[in-house]
């Protein structure tokens, strides 16, 4: 409660929400042979690799940021991971989002749901 009236007076951005704003600034490309390269702003500093954790299967980046504070906070997302993320959302969107078949997965999702609620 206190939190919520705290940033509508003064405009305070959580750092999520800094990062976010940072990612706005970071180009993504496809990695060779998988994975993805993130290109930091001022393109001098080092590029970094981006894959999707087997075991967690969440994007993982080869950043110091992400690997140190990832220890301490395991759903920490780096920069890199955020622009990552808006990168592959946009290429779903455009190249492999089907109404259908989100259709599909909800409409079986339901029907599983009734499904246990009748065996109950
Ligand atoms: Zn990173």
């Amino acid at each position: 409660m206190s939190s919520k009236k705290q940033t509508t007076k003064a405009q305070i951005f959580s750092a999520a929400e800094q990062r976010a704003a940072r990612s706005e600034r970071i180009e993504v490309r496809d990695a060779e042979p998988y994975g993805w390269i993130a290109f930091s702003e001022s393109g001098t500093e080092q590029n970094y690799h981006l894959f999707r954790d087997p075991d967690m299967k969440r994007l993982a980046c080869t950043c110091a940021d992400f690997i140190y504070r990832g220890d301490a906070e395991p759903r920490y997302e780096c920069k890199h991971v955020s622009a990552t993320l808006k990168y592959i959302a946009r290429q779903y969107l455009e190249r492999d989002y089907d109404p259908r078949r989100q259709y599909a997965r909800n409409t079986t999702a339901s029907e599983t749901h009734d499904d246990a609620r009748r065996a109950a």
